[in-house]
């Protein structure tokens, strides 16, 4: 969702006594904070835009511009209403041109404004905080009136070239309609990067300090391979590390301990069997963020292909299936490929057809099944996805089908007791996929977190506006760090 780009360091001087023992910040029962939104757009756009707008979604503005500053004071009460900060919070938004195509875009960018270290109130010695935590711990802001966070939104977004099927929503009641981006849990993420949910001045990708001094963060970014901390690593360990896919954890306290409380337990899988599998294969899926989720309790059912394309073999369900397709997938699951349109328009269309299910085989090849994501609440069949490399079993399998029986059946469940998107040991992974990604790589939760979380780095469909538990773990790093 974002890119730490904007990071300037103010370095403070050394100060001799930091306070020790306030690492672990007493939990208060009552949170407070104060936050400032200053919308910085000059002139007639982003948040001065005055094309005229029809209230949506609780959100009463008459033009775009004031529905963006509404649903902006929206999650920033959000945030002040969890934070507690004697200082004041100062947040600097603009709508600006980002990254985009009509497949992908850069939703927003967010960063802190300055770090600081060695301030007398620092828990931990030569060590970075980002600044609003900095001033959060002193009390004070270091320089008064001044921001903390700079946070940039694509002001392109829903517009040709740009995702054009896929506007913002300015509605504050978290029930965007199908393919819209619900702004609210954007900002609520871009707000997160700001606050401090970022590797920090430690480069992710070469693993360099700035100024020899590590970020707060590298106390609890955990290789859980080596037992190391990135703050015990060196450089060419930090990179390597931030890489190591599936390696690296956030180890804080905080979030540890509610892990249980937030992530499913159980990986979900697909078994297969057919006439020619000697045994079950059976692989991890990736899970729907709409429909019924995978359970503890088998889902099976009889696997038939879609096959709407003219090789005969590939089925992608973005229109609805022909009358003989349909009777073929009726009572069954249906294997569709990736791509064309969105995983919600294939599973209405099969939902319409009948089937009792979509199993979504990935068109490219990835090391792990995508995230199925989308809203959709009129979902009544589970949805799933294997790799592109399991898809193509299925479909060899498939291959000797009977005009009466695919022989050919899946079972989708969840096993295990390890926490989706956590390890062996309950600890959250961190994203960090191999090649690493600027922007995204280290600085957000993994995307195989299960429900997600917040602060992944793309958006999904099941996210609410709430960044505690039971639904989200961005407030208990946020302790974890000091906050
Ligand atoms: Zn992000």
């Amino acid at each position: 969702m974002s890119a730490e780009q904007i990071t300037r360091f103010v370095a403070k001087p050394l100060a001799l006594a930091a306070l020790l023992g306030a690492g672990l910040v007493a939990q208060q029962a009552w949170a407070q904070a104060n936050i400032v939104v200053n919308f910085i757009n000059t002139g007639t756009v982003g948040y001065n835009d005055p094309t005229p707008a029809a209230p949506v979604g609780g959100n009463p503005g008459l033009t775009l511009g004031e529905q963006r500053r509404i649903a902006t004071q929206h999650a920033a009460n959000l945030w002040a209403a969890t934070l507690t900060s004697a200082a004041t919070i100062r947040i600097n938004a603009q709508f600006t041109a980002q990254s985009c195509t009509e497949t992908s875009a850069t939703l927003g960018s967010a960063g802190p404004i300055g770090n600081f270290r060695n301030f007398p109130e620092a828990p931990f010695q030569d060590t970075w905080y980002p600044s609003a935590l900095r001033n959060k711990l002193a009390g004070n802001e270091a320089t008064a009136g001044s921001a903390q966070l700079q946070i940039n939104f694509n002001v392109n977004l829903g517009t040709p070239g740009c995702l054009s099927a896929s506007p913002w929503y300015f509605g504050v009641d978290n029930n965007p309609p199908p393919g819209a981006i619900n702004l609210v849990v954007v900002l609520l993420h871009e707000f997160g990067h700001g606050l401090g949910f970022t590797v920090g001045p430690t480069n992710g990708q070469t693993g360099a300090r700035s100024s020899n001094s590590p970020s707060i963060w590298e106390r609890y970014m955990l290789d859980n391979q080596t037992g190391k901390t990135w703050f015990e690593m060196t450089n060419a360990e930090r990179a390597a590390s931030a890489i190591g896919i599936d390696r690296l954890v956030w180890s804080g306290p905080q979030v540890t301990a509610a892990v249980p409380s937030v992530l499913q337990q159980g990986i979900a899988t697909a078994s297969v069997t057919g006439p020619a599998v000697r045994s079950p294969l059976t692989v991890n899926v990736g899970e729907a963020s709409f429909g019924p989720a995978i359970s503890s309790t088998p889902f099976t059912g009889e696997v038939a292909p879609v096959v709407d394309q003219p090789d005969g073999i590939t089925g992608l369900a973005c229109v609805p299936l022909s009358p003989a397709n349909a009777r073929a997938v009726q009572g069954r699951i249906a294997l569709v490929d990736r791509g064309t349109c969105n995983f919600i328009v294939k599973t209405a269309n099969l939902q319409a057809a009948g089937a009792i299910g979509m199993l979504v085989a990935d068109n490219v090849a990835a090391a792990i099944p995508p995230n199925v994501g989308g809203v959709n609440p009129a979902a009544t069949i589970p949805s799933a996805s294997v790799r592109q490399v399991d898809g193509n079993f299925i479909k060899e399998q498939l291959k000797r089908r009977s005009r009466s029986t695919t022989g050919v059946f899946v079972t989708l469940t969840r096993t295990g007791t390890q926490f989706a998107g956590a390890d062996a040991a309950g600890r959250i992974k961190l994203f960090t996929p191999n090649p690493f990604q600027g922007g995204s790589s280290v600085s957000h939760y993994d995307v195989t977190a299960f429900r997600h979380q917040l602060m992944e780095p793309a958006i999904n469909g099941d996210l609410t506006q709430s960044v505690i538990p039971p639904q989200d773990l961005t407030f208990r790093l946020f302790q974890d760090i000091g906050w």
